[in-house]
């Protein structure tokens, strides 16, 4: 992740998205959602959350639900679901695996977003370069992560920044 973020000087907010049915409260506060022995490739998410004034937001709220490798949600515990909070750099990042596709969606993580006494932003995040990102009638392109250089070996990378309204 690059020290600062790169910014035009008007960015436009992110995009906000359906939830979908399968958003579940009070899912615990993580940055890692690889439970031991989760099946799936791993990927390692990053990025800044900023206002629109390209500043960071320190202590924005982040909550990630997705499926599994097998396309499936967990809808009675916690799995591959977690929140965090972005950090004194507005910097935000999340260890998990590559979400499995499921019938009529593209490949994509589940978002909720909200900058402190700010307003919340629900939405989605999307991969370059799948098939399904065609026909998926709610792919967003704006929504796309950006794949970084991965050393051989380690988790496939991919970053993401956040553009919040947030208040004053
Ligand atoms: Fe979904």
């Amino acid at each position: 992740l690059p020290a600062t973020p790169e910014c035009d000087d008007d960015p436009a907010p992110t995009e906000a998205q359906t939830e979908g049915p399968f958003f579940t409260p009070d899912a615990p506060e993580r940055v890692d959602l690889r439970d031991p022995g989760l099946p799936g490739e791993p990927l390692s998410l990053a990025g800044f959350v900023l206002d629109r004034s390209c500043q960071p937001v320190a202590g924005a709220l982040l909550e990630f639900w997705q499926a599994d490798a097998g396309g499936a949600y967990d809808n009675v515990g916690f799995t591959l679901r977690g929140h965090q909070f972005s950090d004194a750099e507005g910097r935000w990042r999340l260890e998990t695996v590559v979400p499995g596709l499921y019938p009529g969606r593209t490949r994509h993580i589940h978002v909720r977003a909200q900058p402190a006494g700010g307003p919340l932003l629900v939405t989605q995040l999307y991969f370059p370069d799948e098939p399904a990102n065609g026909t998926d009638g709610i792919f967003d392109p704006a929504l796309l992560v950006e794949w970084a250089e991965t050393p051989v070996g380690e988790p496939v990378r991919a970053t993401f920044d956040f553009v919040l309204e947030t208040p004053g």
